[in-house]
């Protein structure tokens, strides 16, 4: 057994140190971990992710614990005995501030809205705890929020207490220890007691501020997610721009962003719907005048159109069903698209089988698609022009 010191249990500030390596071993297919005499780097455990930094030079990019025992993880074993270790510091400080903030947001929950954290997870880029509450109202976020952020303004000490299993009675625990011995507390100073091993500041003011950025139902809990200290400021430097540069677009003030958005969506719907009555009466008008031009066959009005391609399927669909509520009346209509499309329809005063007859004719020029007696559609090869699948369809469906 090795008798590690954990370093960073009460030197949470210590960025650099000198150390023994005290066993190297081989990792299968490559690379080694190293077990140190004494160690800063935080193994990840607790919600809170492992330290990175370089150990004698080489990096170290997993730091791990099993059965007490913390392992760092290299790529190639340094050559001395004895190193210099380095903290990747930036990383460590983040982690402190989300982690930190995270003890205090949990307990402002608690208090506004008797909600309790049940869940939390840290990585670089995301931060969230599970509360076990049904649902959350702005009101109660901005309320949690003033809470959590007065505590980071008064700069509360955040003090560690090594506590007996047999005193933890005395203290207003939020939640129980995992351990039961060498249990540690966290506390923020006369607000929160928590049982805790990872790292944080010395103080709330370093943790800067507490942003609750959206929260949602999941699961059976409420997810709250969050950032804290730098994460907070970089979260609201990319808001801050887009917000900037939609109003600037909009030649508006930042503050009146939000109305002529929701106006210019409103205005927007509503030429849509104008554009599809233009539209749809423009369809009307082209089958109106195929129409006129519609030649009987065995007293069958027939309908014969090759579209542009910009007439889509659905077009020619709705043109269809407008024409083929005239009796007696079958209709042709392709487009000159790539690949070619095309709808046969029929009215349903007259007895004709379009989907079999659509079957004889894929057979013998190709292409695809289907539908029902009253209406096929699809498309077929493009080396046939649309004239001529038209009229071998008419020819099999009314045969002279
Ligand atoms: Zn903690």
């Amino acid at each position: 057994m090795y008798m590690q010191s954990r370093l960073y249990y009460d030197q949470p500030y210590m960025k650099e140190f000198d150390t023994e390596i005290e066993k190297i071993e081989a990792l299968h297919p490559h690379g080694y971990r190293l077990i140190l005499r004494e160690t800063a780097f935080y193994p990840t455990s607790g919600g809170q992710p492992n330290d990175k930094g370089s150990i004698a030079g080489v990096p170290v990019f997993d730091v791990t614990e099993e059965d007490g025992i913390i392992y760092h993880h290299v790529a190639q074993a340094p050559q001395d005995r004895l190193v210099h270790c380095i903290l990747d510091w930036e990383r460590r400080f983040d982690f402190m501030q989300q982690h930190a903030g995270q003890h205090i947001l949990s307990e402002a929950f608690l208090l506004h809205c008797q909600a309790a954290t049940i869940g939390f997870h840290l990585t670089e880029d995301n931060l969230t705890i599970d509360l076990d509450i049904a649902e959350l109202h702005e009101a109660q976020i901005h309320q949690v929020e003033d809470t959590a952020n007065q505590m980071i303004w008064e700069n509360r000490p955040i003090i560690r207490h090594w506590v007996a299993p047999d005193d933890l009675a005395r203290l207003p625990l939020r939640k129980q220890p995992k351990v039961h011995e060498n249990i540690r507390v966290i506390e923020v100073q006369d607000f929160d007691w928590s049982p805790c091993g990872g790292t944080h500041p010395a103080s709330t003011g370093e943790i800067g501020s507490i942003k609750i950025r959206r929260w949602e139902r999941s699961k059976g809990v409420t997810r709250v997610e969050f950032f804290c200290g730098k994460r907070a400021l970089q979260d609201y430097r990319w808001k801050n721009k887009v917000v900037l540069a939609l109003a600037q677009n909009y030649s508006v003030k930042d503050v009146e962003l939000e109305e002529i958005v929701l106006r210019q969506q409103t205005q927007l719907k509503e030429l849509d719907k104008r554009l599809q009555e233009v539209e749809s009466s423009l369809l009307q008008k082209e089958a109106e005048a195929l129409l006129q031009e519609a030649v009987p066959i065995q007293q069958i009005r027939i309908v014969k159109g090759v579209l542009s391609a910009e007439r889509t399927l659905s077009d020619m669909k709705k043109m269809s069903f407008f024409l083929t509520q005239t009796p007696n009346t079958l209709v042709l209509l392709s487009n000159s698209a790539l690949p070619r499309q095309f709808t046969f329809s029929r009215s349903s005063t007259i007895n004709l089988s379009l989907n079999s007859t659509l079957k004889v004719l894929q057979k013998e020029l190709g292409g695809k698609g289907g539908g029902s007696e009253l209406l096929v559609q699809g498309s077929y090869p493009v080396e046939i022009a649309p004239d001529a699948y038209i009229e071998r369809f008419l020819a099999l469906v009314l045969p002279q």
